[in-house]
């Protein structure tokens, strides 16, 4: 009674929100932000730029270069002025789009994913929904709404929803979006700073690390979220690695510009591998720590996670880049205006599981999304569709996130589950072949009965 396209099918049938189009553009040569800040486009509506400017070449003079990583924190998490904290734009009239804002079917077979790898776990008493980085709550919700739509499934499961979130500003949205608002502030709890009931009563917790989340049976999700961590950026010289390091332009008044680090620096020394063959490489510390910690968590308490972005299996150099209403920006103008962000390297995530979590993937989103069987839902939103317009969206908006040219290559899925989850024991207890393990949704071909 589980079966992917069954779970697919008792979903509900209409279309919700209307759908958008609009992804961020794919990489052009300007993304290559390489080791100049170029001549980008100038500070227009800055009101977070010169007061962050101005924070960054006054840190700049007093310590001298900062690492990118540095850089990117400032610019997207600064407690007053991140571009996150103030602005955080996502959607149609902002600076990106993403999947679960173009259409409800990608969120709502994430949900299908969730309940797939709880029933395959022996249905456990209590589900834990864990997303980290929910942007406007969008992907929650639709995921929230087919735990409620298989809720005859679900019906003596403890379900619960945390958010793990640094912005204020999108964590308000998140609760507008889940909760219509009603939550309580616990700005000096040093677990969850917020809670609320989504409409259907499940309890939503909000946190600023993933180490704050209770333990437990979870499924964790992270779409977007790990692209928007800073990374540390080496470049291979003549004398060796050297960091790429953000500096006050002595030229020019008031502009950033990259630089090489004189000597080695501490992370040069301990994230580029001996082995290393590209001339520049971008690390993630903070994903290989987050990564290492759901790792950890799946192996002692069960669970799952589902990761999905933009990204490569350790082979690409620069991928640092900007972006501003849907269109590339230089990563050093106007920080705290932009959106800033780096592809995810996937063979460091595998690496940093530590063997302690199985891994999947990556696997690109139209592979990931027609093995969920995106095809069948969208038959059934087709069918139940009140009009002509509908139907053209639905399908826009299907061609938007499975497009080889568009999302369907360029997004990837990659899982953490228990070992177990994957690998059959040779006997039961009683000495018989142990049944076959279900396979895991998505990531195998989805066969119709
Ligand atoms: N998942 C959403 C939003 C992606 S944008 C979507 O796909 O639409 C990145 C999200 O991660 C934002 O919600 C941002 O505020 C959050 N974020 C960025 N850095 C973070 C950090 N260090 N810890 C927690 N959340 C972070």
């Amino acid at each position: 009674p589980c079966s992917r396209p069954l779970l697919a099918a008792a979903l509900g049938s209409a279309g919700r929100r209307p759908l958008l189009r609009r992804p961020r553009p794919p990489p052009g040569p300007a993304a290559a932000a390489g080791l100049s800040s170029g001549a980008g486009e100038a500070a227009e509506g800055a009101d977070a730029a010169p007061a962050m400017l101005r924070h960054l070449l006054l840190k700049l003079r007093a310590t001298g270069p900062i690492t990118v990583a540095e850089y990117m924190r400032e610019a997207l998490t600064n407690p007053g002025q991140g571009y996150y904290t103030r602005r955080g734009d996502i959607g149609q009239s902002g600076d990106f789009i993403t999947s679960p804002e173009i259409s409800q079917v990608f969120g709502e077979l994430v949900g299908v994913w969730c309940v797939s790898e709880w029933v395959a776990a022996g249905k456990p008493s209590a589900l834990r929904l864990v997303e980290l980085g929910p942007g406007r709550g969008t992907l929650a919700g639709d995921i929230v709404r087919v735990f409620s739509q298989l809720a005859s499934l679900l019906s003596k499961c403890d379900v619960s929803v945390h958010l793990v979130e640094v912005s204020p500003k999108l964590s308000e949205s998140q609760a507008l979006t889940l909760t219509g608002g009603q939550v309580q502030s616990s700005p000096k709890d040093t677990a969850a700073y917020m809670r609320g009931l989504t409409r259907a009563g499940i309890p939503v917790f909000w946190y600023r690390d993933v180490q704050d989340v209770p333990t437990g049976y979870s499924c964790f999700v992270a779409h977007e979220f790990f692209d928007a961590l800073p990374i540390h950026k080496f470049q291979r010289t003549e004398k060796g690695w050297r960091e790429v390091l953000v500096d006050a332009d002595p030229d020019a008044p008031g502009q950033l510009r990259f630089v090489l680090s004189p000597a080695s620096t501490p992370a040069a020394l301990n994230f580029i591998q001996p082995e290393e063959t590209r001339d520049h490489v971008e690390v993630c510390p903070e994903a290989g720590a987050i990564i290492q910690s759901l790792a950890c968590r799946i192996e002692r308490d069960g669970g799952a996670a589902l990761v999905a972005d933009y990204g490569h299996d350790g082979t690409k150099t620069d991928t640092f880049r900007g972006f501003r209403k849907h269109r590339l920006h230089d990563v050093l103008k106007a920080p705290g205006t932009a959106d800033l962000t780096a592809d995810v390297d996937f063979s460091y995530l595998r690496k940093m599981a530590q063997g302690r979590a199985a891994t999947l993937g990556p696997i690109k989103q139209r592979l990931f999304l027609k093995n969920m069987g995106i095809d069948l839902r969208l038959q059934v939103l087709l069918q139940n569709a009140p009009d002509a317009a509908t139907r053209e969206q639905l399908r826009l908006s299907y061609d938007v996130l499975m497009n080889p040219t568009k999302m369907g290559d360029r997004f990837h899925f990659f899982a953490l589950l228990p070992h177990h989850r994957l690998e059959r024991p040779p006997r039961s207890q009683q000495g018989a072949p142990s049944p076959p393990l279900p396979p895991v949704a998505g990531f195998t071909e989805l066969v119709l009965k």
